[in-house]
């Protein structure tokens, strides 16, 4: 049994093994997601159960992980998964 890093849902603040969740990515002034789990730079974390959430755009959770303004594309992006 090795370690399994757990990471934080920004939703719902559950925790859960990488695999289970989608990181997204903000690399200087684009945002995307990453799926491999090994693109630089600051990444925020979601739940499958969160990422189709109405309660993303509603709390702006995104803004709130990157501390800045997140265009509604971006959003919008992770509603197709
Ligand atoms: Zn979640």
């Amino acid at each position: 049994m090795g370690y399994k890093p757990e990471r934080t849902c920004i939703l719902c603040r559950g925790k859960f093994e990488k695999s289970q969740l989608l990181r997204i990515v903000k690399n200087g002034e684009c945002f995307s997601k990453d799926t491999t789990h090994k693109k630089d730079g600051r990444g925020a974390y979601l739940c499958c159960k969160c990422k189709n959430s109405e309660d993303l755009i509603k709390k702006r959770v995104l803004d709130r992980a990157f501390r800045m303004r997140v265009p509604d594309e971006i959003y919008d992006l992770l509603k197709g998964e």
